[in-house]
């Protein structure tokens, strides 16, 4: 699997705000906000693509929504809601190889 943005920035070397980290998930804050408050959410074992889901990652999957949804109600946003969104593939306009979830 190809070295992304987002495998140095779990392993700190280039910056990010973070949002939230546990020992499964990482949260930070996303370079070029499409809204006043857009936020991204890692897993931190890799997988490219939402299309390469397996049985196997159902934990991981379970992990990383479940933060996003603890992550946006740390970050105040229950009350006026808020989109998740998962881009997927070239069509789905997904610009890095690292399965992630944006809080916007
Ligand atoms: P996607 O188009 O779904 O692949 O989203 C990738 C997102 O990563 C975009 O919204 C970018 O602005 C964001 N991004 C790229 N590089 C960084 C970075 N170094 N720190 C934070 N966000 C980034």
């Amino acid at each position: 699997m190809s070295e992304t943005i987002f495998d140095k920035i779990i392993r700190k070397e280039i910056p990010a705000k973070i949002a939230y980290e546990d020992e499964d998930i990482l949260a930070f804050h996303d370079i070029n906000p499409q809204a006043p408050l857009h936020v991204l959410v890692i897993p931190k074992r890799k997988i490219k693509a939402f299309a390469d889901l397996e049985d196997a990652d159902d934990e991981l999957v379970a992990k990383l929504f479940k933060g996003a949804s603890k992550v946006a109600r740390e970050l105040g946003l229950n009350a006026a809601g808020y989109r998740i969104v998962v881009n997927n593939g070239k069509h789905g306009q997904q610009t890095v190889d690292y399965i992630h979830v944006h809080i916007i």
